[in-house]
């Protein structure tokens, strides 16, 4: 059996997954799953680890035909820098060379929301009505940040940031932000923003304000109006079909998406508001899919079609898959 291999590393865990290629569409046939460790070492060691694992519950018999990485930060030519998550902002980490010591398949490396949304383009594809071909998939985790499939083809940028949207000042006055800036969206609308903000989960945050409780009600405003701006400012740069949002605090609290959507369609007496049908693009990635590393696993080779599927788009409709 001929595989793909994609590993996720993330700040938490360090995802693995096998996929196999079948007609019309791909299957997951492995994972495995470790805690992350900071620092260079730490992070080659997970990515060991991970690997080396899944290729055990593979067995023998199993052929790696590609493996591919995501990895937070800035990533070019296999080296990744700016991961500050990962402990990695100091010099660059040459992740290509290091994983090419794993296996003699071609290796290719991309940032991690990059990757998510072409993995979310995947399972778009999945539901097998013409969606996965145009789409930014929003990630709300420690940060904010966007990865985009437009017109079939993952975009990199001219400088690999396109879709990173999370440090666009929301609020001038804000808080100052990491980043050296004030008041980025990423401070109200990510799972870190509302860490520090709020000490309770987004469920019981959502609870706190429904029950009138002042602070949580502050915080949830924030919360929702800066998830609504990423969203439209994906909207109204891309007109993509599907916004897919993804990360726990959104994808396992139903009250939040519920207040998100009514947002959306909150159009005021704007026309245009009402054309854009902004709500009607969300769908949100199903918590059990890896997108991370279902999407570093099919990365295009570089002599493979760029394109997640060969099926003529067939409009917008309303599919939801996964829900
Ligand atoms: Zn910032």
């Amino acid at each position: 059996m001929s595989l793909r291999v994609g590993v996720d590393i993330g700040g938490t865990w360090v995802d693995a997954a096998a996929v196999e290629v079948v007609a019309g569409g791909h299957r997951v046939v492995a994972r495995q799953s470790v805690r992350s460790i900071r620092g260079p070492a730490g992070v080659l060691g997970g990515l060991r680890t991970a690997y080396g694992l899944l290729l055990e519950e593979l067995g023998t018999g199993a052929r790696v035909a590609a493996l591919g990485i995501g990895v937070p930060g800035i990533v070019s030519g296999g080296r990744v820098t700016h991961a500050v998550n990962l402990g990695l902002d100091g010099r660059p980490l040459d992740l290509a060379a290091e994983a090419a010591a794993l296996t003699s398949a071609p290796v290719l490396v991309e940032n991690d929301v990059k990757a998510a949304a072409w993995g979310a383009a995947h399972w778009l594809r999945s539901s097998g009505d013409g969606h996965g071909q145009d789409l930014a998939l929003l990630n709300v985790g420690t940060g904010l940040a966007a990865g985009l499939v437009l017109d079939g083809v993952l975009r990199r940028g001219d400088r690999g940031l396109a879709g990173e949207i999370g440090h666009l000042v929301t609020d001038r006055s804000g808080p100052p932000c990491p980043c050296g800036k004030q008041g980025c969206l990423e401070l109200y609308a990510s799972g870190g923003g509302l860490a520090r903000r709020w000490a309770g989960s987004a469920a019981e945050l959502m609870a706190a304000a429904a029950a009138g409780d002042p602070t949580a009600t502050g915080v949830r405003d924030d919360l929702v109006a800066g998830l609504a701006q990423a969203v439209r400012i994906l909207v109204q740069t891309t007109d993509v079909a599907d916004v897919v949002l993804a990360g726990g605090v959104v994808t396992s609290t139903p009250a939040l998406q519920e207040a998100l959507l009514a947002a959306l369609r909150d159009h005021g007496d704007s026309g245009f508001e009402q054309t854009l049908a902004v709500d009607e693009r969300v769908r949100w990635l199903p918590e059990d899919y890896p997108a991370g590393s279902v999407g570093a696993a099919l990365l295009p080779q570089p002599q493979e079609p760029v394109t997640p599927t060969t099926s003529p788009r067939t409009g917008v409709g309303t599919g939801r898959p996964g829900g």
